[in-house]
């Protein structure tokens, strides 16, 4: 089974060729954060213009590196959300053309299932199993009691994660996006600020990051004013141990309360260091039958194979889109219920 997969909800245009869900042919990612670099963050207009430029190129590279004809395709996936409203408009109208050109079958992809089957790419997903999912624009504990179904048991309650890196890192006066910097800073650092651990001992799995951010921005705006000097590299480890903190405390009281094997972390905060040894030194004390899957650093951002992997689910349970497939800006989750 070979699906082309196509990724467009931000600011990367990305097409693979994925085969059995687990293996990927191909998966290139035209990345545009130079163009929104200048101005602190991804400007929606400008997204969908490179989309249109680079979507066709990518389309045919993708089949070129993979060696792939069309006709030996079994569907052509794409992203229908969440995501920018243009961009992902540019994808859907390209695997549209594609797939009636082709007379394929084609499959919408929920881009946030997409990020959690990026595992799939490192082993078999046995479930149930537990997701923490990271993203720019989400911070979702996700339940999976069988493949294809995703409940979210606890969501940020404001700011995401990956968001918060890049308002911090804003303030810090680093480039977006920011979030592999502090982590890089917060490795030379400590935790000398004490930040504020917002809803770590209610009882929910929800978060909440806006506090810390607004307690970091003050922080550094008053210093400023008393002309007093700060410690970049403590402030980006107290900030990042502050995220890590909350984000590994509650993940492992999920992974107690559910019947979980496995805990999947996904989504671009994946990538981050920190929160990648304390989750494996926690997960190793406290759940030692808990395997823990990190996808690989180039599949935690955005990219079509994650897509793919996700469309050959959907694929098995005969769930396909029409001609009408639209974009679904806000499309989420359902809500775990007991
Ligand atoms: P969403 O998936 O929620 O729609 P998105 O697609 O924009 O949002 P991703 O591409 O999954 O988000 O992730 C991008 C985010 O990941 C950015 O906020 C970025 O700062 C953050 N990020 C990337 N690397 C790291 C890291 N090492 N540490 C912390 N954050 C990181
Ligand atoms: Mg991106
Ligand atoms: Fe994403």
């Amino acid at each position: 089974e070979l699906i082309l997969a196509i990724e467009s909800s931000c600011d990367e245009t990305s097409v693979a060729i994925v085969k059995n869900g687990s293996t990927i042919l191909t998966n290139i990612i035209a990345s545009q954060i130079k163009s929104h670099e200048r101005f602190g963050g991804v400007v929606p207009e400008v997204a969908s213009r490179h989309h249109v430029e680079q979507i066709g190129y990518c389309i045919q590279d993708a089949l070129e590196e993979a060696d792939v004809s069309p006709e030996e395709l079994a569907a052509v996936a794409v992203t229908k959300g969440p995501g920018l409203v243009g961009a992902l408009l540019i994808g859907i109208t390209a695997a549209k053309a594609f797939a009636w050109a082709n007379d394929l079958p084609l499959i919408g992809v929920n881009h946030m299932a997409g990020h959690i089957c990026a595992a799939r790419f490192v082993t078999e997903v046995t479930y149930p199993a537990m997701a923490l999912l990271v993203s720019g624009g989400h911070t979702e504990l996700v339940y999976l009691p069988a493949e294809g179904v995703y409940e979210i048991i606890g969501e940020t309650r404001d700011d995401a994660a990956g968001e918060a890196y890049d308002k911090v890192g804003r303030v810090l006066g680093l480039t977006y996006p920011s979030g592999k910097k502090i982590d890089e800073l917060a490795h030379k650092g400590k935790d000398t600020y004490h930040f504020p651990r917002a809803m770590l001992n209610d009882d929910t799995y929800d978060f909440s990051f806006s506090g810390l951010k607004s307690s970091f921005i003050n922080l550094v705006h008053n210093a400023q004013q008393r002309q007093e000097e700060l410690d970049q590299v403590n402030l980006a480890a107290s900030f990042q141990a502050s995220v890590v903190d909350v984000l590994v405390t509650k993940t492992i009281r999920a992974c107690q309360e559910f019947p979980v094997q496995q805990l999947i972390v996904a989504g671009g905060v994946a990538a981050n260091q920190g929160l990648r040894e304390r989750l494996a030194e926690t997960i190793k004390t406290t759940l030692p039958n808990v395997e823990l899957i990190f996808p690989p650093l180039k599949l935690c951002g955005d990219n079509a194979a994650m897509i793919g992997s996700a469309a050959s689910i959907e694929r098995k349970k005969g769930h396909f889109a029409d001609l009408a497939l639209n974009a679904e800006p806000s499309l989420a989750f359902e809500r775990y219920e007991k």
